[in-house]
């Protein structure tokens, strides 16, 4: 009843969520006070979680905040929307956030943007923007975002709350709307590393309905994100990342502060330089939406949600649908990927940005056998005003620069909260960590906030 009376009090302003469970989360939470009077409750029994619309929760509406799926409800349960109820969570509704996951504004959404609770004339960031801000607002304790290249770390960083994309892999997929699928990762909001943990620790794990998660043992992430290290972890920070152009003196001078604090309280933090740093947006630019336009291609008007009312024939059906149905971004995707992807530029530029990957991925390997983790602001920026990029899309994908290089190589990468700018909007420092290094990196994160 708390969470459900914010929601409706802030809900009308904010726009974070789409839709809220009212009776149905009250029958649930009524049930799971049952099972703790008889000692029979799950690890979560009593959570809040809000659902980013993009996770397939049987018998609910499922949208991608997209007009392509209007109508659209799902069959089934994604892996780990189910492991959420078995272990008694309750979820409170389903979340707003950009049109099939694409953007850092969240303003590309077909229900409208979602609002900063800092200030309603600031974007919250992007793409799962609805599910930082309901963490944010207090409407939910945690929530389940997607992050393919930083859509939970920059919301989590523009709105002050905890954000974690796990190493890839680590979280079944299935369930999950496919954007890029070999970046795509379900990602936890929530105020603590602790509630970040918990979560984790219920959903991640091998799934026979994903054939690509990893087999590996689940390590208790809420036990782990409390145990001290005997030894100091070893931090490096990119040179190039303070060096960046675009980035906010106030973020550089808080993420120095951050350094500096750690190497008196005996932390060793050493700089290193990473040249390919550079090469890693475009990279990601070109291989998701390669990858994109292959997934989206499933939305034809036959097998999901809306179909155009104005057609004539089988091929006007598809092009009326698509036209219709898709909004800019994800149509500025489709064609972008559908021409890295085209027989006479595949080998410059899919196979190129392959190659340079694999070259990404084995720098960053290297660093990880000198250091423990690799500290970065999350943004440069703070949240900016709502329309600030309005047709300046390459200014706006700027906005991804810190978050992507961890999605290109697939490493775990959190972003905490780290003080405010002048103007009191949250500052996001970011951690990477080696390949499923996620225990270390919680209780890393736990220790600095
Ligand atoms: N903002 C990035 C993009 O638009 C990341 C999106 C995401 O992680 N889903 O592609």
């Amino acid at each position: 009843n708390h969470y459900l009376k914010i929601i409706h009090e802030k809900n009308p302003s904010l726009n974070a969520f789409l839709e809220v469970y009212d009776e149905e989360a009250k029958a649930q939470a009524k049930l799971v006070d049952e099972k703790i009077q008889n000692g029979t409750a799950g690890k979560l029994a009593g959570m809040i979680v809000g659902l980013k619309d993009v996770l397939c929760h049987t018998d609910h509406r499922l949208g991608a905040a997209s007009k392509m799926l209007e109508g659209f409800e799902s069959q089934f349960d994604g892996t780990a929307v189910e492991r959420l109820l078995k272990e008694d969570a309750i979820v409170i509704g389903r979340q707003n956030c950009d049109e099939f996951a694409m953007g850092s504004s969240n303003e590309n959404s077909a229900f409208g943007a979602v609002k900063n609770e800092i200030g309603t004339n600031r974007v919250p960031g992007g793409s799962s923007g609805g599910s930082a801000v309901a963490v944010q607002a207090g409407m939910c304790m945690v929530s389940l975002g997607s992050d393919t290249g930083g859509s939970v770390r920059q919301p989590a960083a523009f709105c002050g709350v905890v954000g974690l994309k796990p190493t890839y892999s680590r979280i079944s997929r299935y369930g999950l709307i496919a954007f890029a699928s070999s970046f795509d990762s379900i990602g936890i909001f929530a105020k603590n590393a602790s509630d970040v943990a918990i979560t984790l620790e219920v959903i991640a794990g091998k799934d026979d309905n994903d054939s690509t998660v990893s087999q590996r043992e689940v390590p208790s992430y809420s036990e782990l994100v409390n145990k001290k290290s005997d030894k100091k972890p070893k931090i490096a920070y990119i040179k190039e990342t303070l060096h960046t152009e675009g980035l906010s003196e106030e973020i550089k001078a808080a993420t120095v502060s951050k350094i500096e604090k750690l190497k008196s309280e005996g932390y060793e933090v050493e700089e290193v330089e990473f040249s390919l740093l550079k090469y890693a947006l475009p990279t990601y630019y070109i291989l998701i939406t390669a990858e994109a336009s292959t997934n989206l291609s499933r939305y034809d008007g036959v097998r999901y949600g809306f179909r155009s009312p104005n057609v004539t024939d089988l091929e006007s059906m598809y092009k009326r649908t698509r036209t219709e149905g898709f909004g800019k971004e994800v149509k500025r995707r489709i064609m972008l990927g559908t021409f890295v992807l085209s027989a006479s530029y595949y080998d410059a530029y899919f196979t190129k940005a392959q190659k340079v990957r694999r070259k990404i991925q084995e720098a960053m390997k290297e660093l990880f056998t000198k250091y423990d983790f690799i500290i970065s602001p999350t943004t440069p920026t703070t949240a900016f005003e709502i329309g600030k990029y309005e047709g300046e899309t390459v200014e706006l994908y700027l906005a991804d620069l810190f978050t992507v290089p961890a999605s290109v190589v697939g490493i775990p990468a959190i972003s905490i909260p780290n003080g405010t700018d002048k103007e009191g909007l949250p500052i996001g420092l970011q951690i990477m960590g080696d390949y499923f290094s996620e225990d270390k990196l919680l209780a890393f994160a736990d220790e600095l906030m």
